[in-house]
């Protein structure tokens, strides 16, 4: 009987576990500093552009001169021009305020009937790369608050969103 090639090759392989810690609190558990981005990303739910997808995304970034910058998504009619609320967030945080680097940012979303999803809609994956370029601006972890209809999950870093992500080091 031959041997499997496959598990020659895996002799020395190790196997390794990423965990990603998630904080889950209820919405009216969050610290007052982090309610106030929860809120307005929420509040920016209301400002989306999604007659497509009808799937609306509010972001809000606190930045550490005390301004807050958010974003919603604004689609296309050419779907790939179109982009996510919270690259429409960080972006324009980046463009206003250059010198100023993100402590936080907040993301929430409503589903197609209108309501805050449950649970928490998290960012895409293009998303999370862009984010976690200007958390390497910041020099330090930005916190995630990702917040539903009633939960919310609060990630340490934007890098903990994004596990094995690309960077140059
Ligand atoms: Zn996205």
């Amino acid at each position: 009987m031959r041997s499997n090639p496959l598990s020659d090759c895996d002799i020395n392989m190790t196997e390794k576990t990423i965990n990603i810690p998630v904080k889950v609190y209820g919405l009216d558990e969050l610290s007052p500093e982090r309610r106030r981005v929860a809120d307005l990303a929420l509040r920016y739910t209301e400002n989306a552009y999604a007659p497509y997808s009808r799937f609306s995304v509010g972001a809000a970034i606190e930045l550490d001169n005390g301004e807050f910058v958010c974003g919603a998504n604004q689609e296309n009619v050419a779907y790939p021009s179109g982009t996510c609320a919270e690259r429409s967030a960080c972006f324009s945080a980046g463009a206003r305020f250059p010198q100023a680097r993100f402590v936080r940012i907040a993301v929430a979303a409503r589903g197609t009937d209108g309501a805050v999803t449950e649970p928490p809609t998290a960012p895409c994956g293009a998303c999370r790369q862009s984010l976690l370029e200007y958390e390497r601006l910041a020099g330090h972890d930005v916190e995630v608050i990702l917040t539903g209809r009633e939960t919310v999950y609060v990630l340490p870093s934007v890098r903990s969103l994004l596990p094995l992500a690309f960077t140059e080091f």
